[in-house]
């Protein structure tokens, strides 16, 4: 049981509702951005929970007749992000369960960061484990409690993990949702007919015709029961630290995510950046898709025009999912090309929303050039990722940042560009406009919170 998971995903919840398998649905459809890997939900028809999960697409796992045997009026869902080499149907959720009070089942996003130590003290307890998920861990400490209720005992599990959670968990009759004390991990809640949804991003909202209520506050436990309104309990004082990472490259530009809009926000970060070395060029080109509302904020505020220069091809996957690095390659070609007669003999300010491990960005730099751009400047609208994220971002260890390991001018030159700059760490707060040290930026500054 040495290897370790990192949860990067999407979880919605739907309750009394009559479509609610087809609600949760269309949810992880608009939620697909944070986890391609494999998918599921489990309904509750009031007597019996169903499940169903698999890998691939949500459009290639579920069908009209499955969603038909999902039947019930809630469902929870999870859409898994997948880390190099981690493709078992095991770690694919709903994480479902029989146990003394029924049947369960939970879905997170997040990571916890004791759960080896926890994992380690249940399986001397006798627990026996069927996947490597830390959500298999609450499943146990909630059998286990020796609380009477279900409540009871999601709170009594809850105080023996610590970490990022964005949790969801659903019983015969009842919905929960829980935040981690940081509010690490975005979790919304909405209002749709006479029953609830809860979704990673609002942008689930949208899509099924849901408003908005509020967020899950950090360290707040929602309970979802039929004919009563909904009810909190602040299980930890809350201590906001949301990922500013959401908001740089992982939700989506129409979700509001931390009470604010991501396209602003990433607008902002471009309008900052802007400000950081500034050159004269011909156009600003994004990355796409990643760095164009930073490319529009970055035009806007110089003035220098904005132009798609580069072209993406939206019918493959993510190159950051592939474990070689031969194959990480080959998908950054496939993924984009350049727009040779809008860039040749060109001044180009290139905007992308990060540096990791810099093959992204050495290739389209080699790329802008090969099509005759006289000069690249790389410009990235986040500072320099030096830290791996332990709290469900999906990052390569320190010795794989780019970052980590080299100066700027030797980025620079590794990427093959005129010029390299980022966003500083105050301009990021300022971009996102942080009062009170509500951001976790721990991949930034190595400075963890736990
Ligand atoms: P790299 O090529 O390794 O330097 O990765 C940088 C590219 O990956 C950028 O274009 C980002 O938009 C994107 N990116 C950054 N963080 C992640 C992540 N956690 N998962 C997938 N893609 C990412
Ligand atoms: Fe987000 Fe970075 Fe903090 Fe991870 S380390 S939670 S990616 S800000």
């Amino acid at each position: 049981m040495e290897r370790q998971l990192n949860e990067k995903c999407a979880v919605v919840g739907i309750f009394n509702h009559p479509e609610a398998s087809k609600l949760a649905y269309f949810s992880l459809h608009s939620l697909q951005h944070r986890g391609q890997e494999a998918c599921g939900i489990s309904s509750s028809d009031g007597k019996k929970l169903h499940t169903i999960k698999d890998r691939g697409l949500v459009s290639q796992v579920f069908n009209d007749e499955k969603l038909k045997t999902l039947s019930g009026t809630s469902a929870i869902g999870h859409n898994r992000y997948s880390t190099a080499g981690d493709d078992s149907i095991l770690d694919a959720q709903p994480v479902f369960a029989c146990y003394d009070l029924g049947e369960m089942a939970i879905v997170h996003n997040g990571n916890l960061t004791n759960a080896q130590e926890v994992r380690q003290k249940l399986i001397k307890k006798g627990a026996i484990f069927q996947t490597f998920m830390d959500t298999e861990n609450l499943i146990h400490l909630i059998a286990k409690s020796e609380e009477d209720k279900l409540l009871d005992r999601i709170i009594d599990a809850v105080k023996k993990i610590e970490g990022a959670y964005s949790l969801v968990f659903l019983s015969r009759k009842k919905m929960f949702a829980m935040r981690d004390p940081h509010g690490l991990r975005p979790l919304s809640i909405g209002k749709i007919g006479d029953g609830y949804i809860v979704a990673s991003e609002t942008c689930a909202f949208d899509l099924v015709g849901a408003t908005y209520v509020r967020d899950v506050q950090p360290g707040e436990l929602i309970i979802f029961e039929k004919g009563k309104k909904l009810q909190s309990i602040q299980v930890y004082e809350p201590t906001p630290k949301h990922c500013i990472f959401e908001y740089v490259y992982f939700a989506r530009p129409d979700s509001d995510v931390f009470g604010k809009n991501v396209y602003q926000m990433r607008k902002n970060m471009g309008v900052e950046l802007s400000k950081i070395e500034p050159i004269e060029a011909d156009m600003i080109v994004p990355v796409p898709d990643g760095g164009i509302p930073a490319a529009l904020g970055y035009s806007q505020a110089s003035g220098i025009p904005f132009e798609m220069g580069i072209m993406r091809n939206h019918y493959i996957g993510r190159t950051f999912i592939e474990p070689t690095q031969e194959m990480r390659d080959l998908k950054v070609k496939m993924k984009l090309s350049p727009l040779n007669s809008l860039i040749e003999g060109k001044k180009l300010i290139v905007v992308d929303d990060s540096i990791v491990r810099g093959t992204t960005s050495k290739r389209i730099v080699r790329m802008l050039k090969e099509a005759g751009a006289s000069e690249v400047h790389m410009r990235v609208s986040s500072p320099p990722t030096t830290d791996p994220c332990y709290y469900g971002i999906d990052t390569p260890d320190k010795e794989n940042l780019l970052a980590a390991n080299m100066s700027n001018a030797e980025m620079c030159e590794y990427i093959g560009a005129d010029s390299l700059a980022y966003l500083t760490h105050d301009s990021l707060l300022k971009s996102v406009d942080s009062q009170n040290d509500e951001y976790c930026t721990a991949c930034f500054t190595g400075k963890y919170l736990f």
